[in-house]
């Protein structure tokens, strides 16, 4: 099925404020809120709408969804690997989010799970390392999963036990004003969060929190080709989820110091190179350097002053692409006036001087005859 444009799933013109966004997202998620909305499809739509929401009222992701669509080139590719802000329903948060707003509950349970937050870091790296790819450690100090419980909370395993209040239904009926009227409803148990377990004797390391404040060195895998403003996702290094919920993913976005020859040009490099006079008059045979080894261009004979050559598949890797193709690399060459002449130099510029004005050749008379 094909994606639906965000601001129609939402019923919205393009350029809606964070206003209008919100309040179209409050309406059309009660109305197919899964706890519900029991037609087929509600579920299908309700996360459709917490997409669309997820990327529209996030300034950041809202601009790059105005500007790509869902073409973005940072968007969220196949595999994952190499993924960015594009959207992509981040779970099931937004289902406590709502049903709380709806059932006045306001507090968030506090036992519940509760999936880690996003962690966003930024990396310079040097233009090699960029074009070659590479390995780096990155230190995060994050809330990591407490290694003495597992992340449980718990002192033991026998310490977590089944929760009285639901018998380990993880929901309970409550009778409730809801704006439906005073109805009873099923709602996530209060005293277990909806884990269906309660814990008698809480880890001694993390206080029953399942969670550890820790400063560690994340290794990153960094892809060839990888370019200034392009952000890696890697997904589950982010924050520790909350009882039992899943981390949160790592965003390095890139910085790649400038190399003093090559310029990138995405995947593309560009190179300038200054020939002589003579080289591009009567042609010759360079050696250029590439990112692989040097290559040998042929500059033909009569070539002009900022005339491309382009050396196929010399370019970069493009991380948002799985196929291995590379860029181009293009050498741009500049002829050069020759200064300080030797008089042998100058001699033989003044006789090759002197014949072009016999044969009236130069440009300049060719440009005069134009005036005449
Ligand atoms: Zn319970
Ligand atoms: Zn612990």
């Amino acid at each position: 099925m094909a994606k639906r444009d965000y601001y129609e799933v939402l019923g919205l013109s393009k350029g809606a404020s964070q206003d209008e966004i919100k309040r179209a997202y409050r309406q059309l998620a009660k109305k197919y809120h899964p706890d519900i909305n029991k037609e087929p499809g509600a579920e299908e739509k309700f996360k459709e709408i917490n997409e669309a929401y997820d990327t529209l009222s996030d300034e950041q992701k809202k601009a790059r969804y105005d500007q790509f669509g869902f073409d973005d080139p940072m968007g969220g590719g196949a595999g994952g690997g190499f993924g960015g802000f594009g959207g992509g329903f981040s779970g099931f948060g937004g289902f406590e989010d709502i049903f709380s707003s709806f059932f006045g509950g306001g507090s968030r349970n506090q036992h519940g799970p509760r999936q880690g937050a996003d962690v966003e870091k930024t990396m310079t790296i040097s233009f090699e390392d960029a074009v070659y790819g590479c390995k780096k450690k990155i230190r995060l100090t994050v809330d990591d999963e407490c290694t003495s419980c597992g992340g449980t909370g718990a002192y033991s395993k026998n310490d977590i036990k089944t929760c009285p209040k639901c018998k380990g239904q993880g929901r309970v009926y409550v009778r409730q004003q809801t704006i439906f009227g005073q109805s009873t409803v099923q709602t996530t148990c209060p005293d277990c969060g909806g884990t269906g377990k309660t814990i008698t004797r809480k880890c001694d390391a993390c206080g029953g929190k399942g969670r550890i404040r820790r400063t560690k060195d994340v290794e990153v895998n960094i892809p060839a080709g990888i370019d200034t403003g392009m952000t890696l996702r890697m997904a589950g290094c982010g924050e520790a989820g909350v009882h039992g919920g899943a981390p949160g993913d790592l965003f390095i976005t890139f910085t790649v110091t400038p190399h003093k020859n090559f310029i990138r040009e995405g995947s593309d490099i560009i190179l300038n190179v200054p020939i002589s006079f003579t080289q591009a008059a009567l042609g010759d045979s360079i050696e250029v350097p590439t990112i692989d080894s040097p290559v040998v261009l042929k500059i033909p004979a009569g070539t002009q002053s900022e005339t491309r050559f382009r050396l196929r598949g010399k370019g970069t890797k493009n991380p948002k692409s799985s196929s291995s193709s590379r860029g181009d690399q293009y050498v741009i060459v500049h002829v050069e006036t020759p200064t300080n002449l030797t008089s042998e130099e100058k001699d033989l510029l003044e006789k090759l001087g002197n014949v072009e004005k016999k044969e009236k050749k130069s440009p300049w008379e060719k440009f005069k005859k134009l005036f005449q």
